[in-house]
């Protein structure tokens, strides 16, 4: 399983995900891919392809029942990559008392690419890390279905 998984971890599918603010950091990303395809990095628009969900934008209760469902759908190995001040902390919105809440008390967030906005390099980087550490994972033992049970 492990050269499969070494295949994989050179072609990576990410699910982005923009829960609402600025849409800065969704934009950032998108622009990151477009000018640095090389780096075998691309969307989908289906979790149960996903290797990553890449969260960005500022996380609600309606949101946050979505992306359980979401992260549901993903097969393991599976990484969350929470982008930006509203995904990483809540940021500024968090005082507001809509249910704004950090990524990480939502899902199992593997790393966080802070700033407002991230830099682009930041961003692709946090997502060939957090693949190839999610896959050694796995091999050592992790589930990641359990993860939300
Ligand atoms: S972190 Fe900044 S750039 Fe990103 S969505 Fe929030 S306000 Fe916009």
């Amino acid at each position: 399983m492990s050269w499969l998984n070494g295949i994989r971890a050179k072609s990576i599918s990410v699910l982005l995900f923009n829960a609402g603010g600025c849409t800065g950091c969704a934009r950032q990303f998108q622009t990151a891919l477009l000018l640095d395809s090389g780096r075998g990095i691309t969307l989908t628009g289906n979790p149960r392809h996903a290797d990553v969900l890449f969260v960005a934008g500022c996380i609600n209760d309606m949101s946050a029942d979505y992306l359980k469902q979401l992260y549901k759908k993903m097969s393991s190995p599976k990484a969350v990559v929470a982008a930006g001040a509203c995904a990483c902390e809540g940021s500024l919105f968090r005082r507001e008392g809509n249910g704004v809440n950090p990524l990480e008390e939502i899902l199992p967030v593997d790393a966080c690419v802070r700033g407002c906005t991230p830099g682009m390099d930041e961003m692709l980087e946090t997502v060939i890390n957090v693949v190839e550490d999610g896959y050694k994972e796995c091999e050592n033992g992790r589930d990641h279905d359990k993860e939300l049970e």
